[in-house]
C-alpha cells in the first residue's frame, strides 16, 4: 500500500503549490487526454524515494481552511487517513498565533509530523527557520515549493520514519494471479459485482473488517486461473445494508490502482456520469492501468436508456476510448462472466512485449501516409521507435525537433498504434526523443 502524506496549514501557505509541485510530472498527461478533470486534493507525488498519497486538506471540507477547517469531520478523517502530516507555515509572515494554535491540536494526535517552512526561497533563512521550533514540532525543515529547494531532502525525511513499504511492479501477473482493482462511486454496484464474480458461496464469508483506508485483497480462482480482487468497497455485509453510504474515499481507489494490474470501473448506469466518476477516471488515467468498463444495472432499462448511458459515456469520459464497455447486471449476473475474459485480454495488451523492428516500421508506415508539418520551414522527422516501458505501453519515438510534434499529430500516432499492434483496454503512452 501507498503510504499517505497529508499537507496541512492556514490559508496561503502554500499547500496547493507544494501539492501541484509533487504531483506534476502528470501534468504532461493532461494534455494527451482532453477533458481530463485533475484531482486538486489526492494524487500520487513523485520526487521521494518511492511513490505514495498525497492529500492537500486545504481543498477538502467547506470551512475557508485554517482553525475551524482542522475542525471539520472530512479533515480529520483525512489526518486520520495519513502516514505522516506536513504541516506548513510561511517563512515570510514568520510563526503566527494560527500557527501555534494549529500546532497544539495537531500535537495531540499523536501522529508522525514534520514541520515545513515553505517560501525558504534564499539559502539565509536559517533565522527565520529558527523560530518554529516554538511550535514544539522538533527541528522545522525549509523548503521553497516555488523552486522546489529541499523538497527532495524533505521526503527523504519523511519515508526515513514511515514503516516499510515494499515496491510492487504492475508489469507482470504476481504469483496469486492478475491484480484486479474494483472502483466507482458508492454505490455503483462494486459490492454485488465482487460477490458476483466470487460466487453465492463465499457470501458467508465475507464478513472482513473494512477500514476506512485499506482495501480488501481477495484471491480467487476461476477456470483454472487465478486473480486477486481489490476491494475497495470493503464487501459490505447484507447485515448492515441499512448503514450510512460509506464514504467515498480517494485514498482507497489510488492505493488500489497502485497495487492493481488491470482496473475495473464500475458505472451506475441509473445515476448516469456524475463529478466523481470524472475524477475517477483522472485518476485511472494518471496510474496509467489497463481498464474494462462496467456500466453495471442495465437490468430493467430500455433500450434507448441503454444507448443514453453508452453516449454520455462517450461524451464525457472520452479520454476512456480506449477501454471496453461492457453493460452488466451485477445483480442478476448477466454479462459479469464477459469481465474477467476481457481483464485477461486488457493485461495481455498492456504487458505485451513490442520488438524495435515492428514500431519502427508502423512509425514509417505512418509517417509515410500522413507527415508531420513543417516548423519553421522545416519538417520534424521521426526516425525510430522502441518500446520504453510496459502497463502501460510506452512507445519511445525518436527524430528531431519532436518537443514541436502537435497534438493532434501525437494523436494520430496513438490511433495508428493502438488500431496495428490491436492494443485492447489500455492507455498507450509515447515520449518524443530529439537526437541530433
Ligand atoms: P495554500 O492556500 O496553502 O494552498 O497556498 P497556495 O499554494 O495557494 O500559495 C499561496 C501563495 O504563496 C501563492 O501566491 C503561491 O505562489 C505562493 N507560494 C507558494 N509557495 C511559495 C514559495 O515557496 N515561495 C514563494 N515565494 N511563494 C510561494
Ligand atoms: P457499492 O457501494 O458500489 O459496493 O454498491 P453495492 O454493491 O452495495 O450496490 C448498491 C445498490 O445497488 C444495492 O442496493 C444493490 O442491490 C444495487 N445494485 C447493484 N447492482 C445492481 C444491478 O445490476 N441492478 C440493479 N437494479 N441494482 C443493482
Amino acid at each position: 500500500m501507498l503510504p499517505v502524506i497529508t499537507l496541512i496549514g492556514r490559508p496561503n501557505v502554500g499547500k496547493s503549490t507544494l501539492f501541484n509541485r509533487l504531483t506534476r510530472t502528470r501534468d504532461a498527461l493532461v494534455a494527451d487526454f482532453p477533458g481530463l478533470t485533475r484531482d486538486r486534493q489526492y494524487g500520487v507525488g513523485q520526487g521521494g524515494p518511492a511513490p505514495y498519497v498525497i492529500v492537500d486538506t486545504g481543498g477538502i471540507g467547506t470551512a475557508p481552511e485554517g482553525i475551524e477547517a482542522l475542525m471539520e469531520r472530512q479533515v480529520l478523517r483525512a489526518i486520520e487517513d495519513a502516514d505522516h502530516l506536513l504541516f506548513l507555515v510561511d517563512a515570510r509572515d514568520g510563526c503566527t498565533p494560527e500557527d501555534l494554535e494549529i500546532a497544539q491540536r495537531l500535537r495531540r494526535l499523536g501522529k508522525p509530523i514534520t514541520l515545513v517552512v515553505n517560501k525558504s526561497d534564499s539559502t539565509n533563512s536559517t533565522l527565520v527557520t529558527a523560530e518554529f521550533h516554538r511550535l514544539g514540532l522538533g527541528d522545522p525543515h525549509p523548503v521553497s515549493s516555488t523552486q522546489g529547494h529541499g523538497v527532495r531532502e524533505l521526503l527523504e525525511l519523511v519515508f526515513a520514519q514511515l514503516p516499510d513499504t515494499e515496491d510492487d511492479d504492475a508489469t507482470d501477473a504476481p504469483e496469486e494471479g492478475i491484480r484486479v482493482a474494483v472502483i466507482g462511486r458508492p454505490n455503483a454496484g462494486k459490492s454485488t459485482l465482487i460477490n458476483r464474480l466470487l460466487g453465492e458461496e463465499r457470501l458467508v464469508t465475507c464478513d472482513l473488517p473494512g477500514t476506512t483506508r485499506d482495501s480488501i485483497f481477495i484471491p480467487f480462482e476461476r477456470l483454472g486461473r487465478h486473480y486477486t480482487l481489490i476491494d475497495t468497497a470493503g464487501l459490505r455485509r447484507r447485515a448492515r445494508v441499512q448503514d450510512v453510504i460509506e464514504k467515498f474515499s480517494v485514498i482507497k481507489t489510488l492505493q488500489a490502482l497502485a497495487a492493481a494490474n488491470v482496473v475495473i470501473l464500475v458505472i451506475d448506469a441509473h445515476q448516469g456520469i456524475g463529478e466523481q466518476d470524472a475524477t475517477l477516471a483522472g485518476h485511472i488515467i494518471e496510474s496509467g492501468r489497463a481498464l474494462v468498463v462496467a456500466i453495471n444495472k442495465w437490468d430493467g432499462m430500455t433500450v434507448e436508456e441503454r444507448e443514453r448511458i453508452k453516449s454520455e459515456f462517450a461524451r464525457k469520459l472520452a479520454f476512456l476510448d480506449f477501454a471496453k464497455l461492457h453493460l452488466i447486471s451485477a445483480l442478476h449476473g448477466s454479462g459479469v462472466g464477459l469481465l474477467l475474459d476481457e481483464v485477461e485480454r486488457a493485461f495481455a495488451s498492456a504487458t505485451r512485449d513490442l520488438g524495435t523492428p515492428v514500431l519502427t516500421r508502423l512509425l514509417e508506415s505512418a509517417v509515410q501516409e500522413h507527415q508531420p508539418p513543417l516548423v519553421h520551414g522545416r519538417r520534424i522527422k521521426l526516425r525510430y521507435a522502441h518500446q520504453g516501458g510496459r502497463n502501460p505501453p510506452i512507445i519511445v519515438i525518436h527524430g528531431n525537433q519532436t518537443e514541436l510534434v502537435p497534438e493532434t499529430y501525437r494523436r494520430y500516432l496513438i490511433n495508428r498504434f493502438r488500431k496495428e499492434l490491436n492494443l485492447l483496454g489500455t492507455p498507450l503512452r509515447l515520449e518524443f526523443k530529439t537526437s541530433s
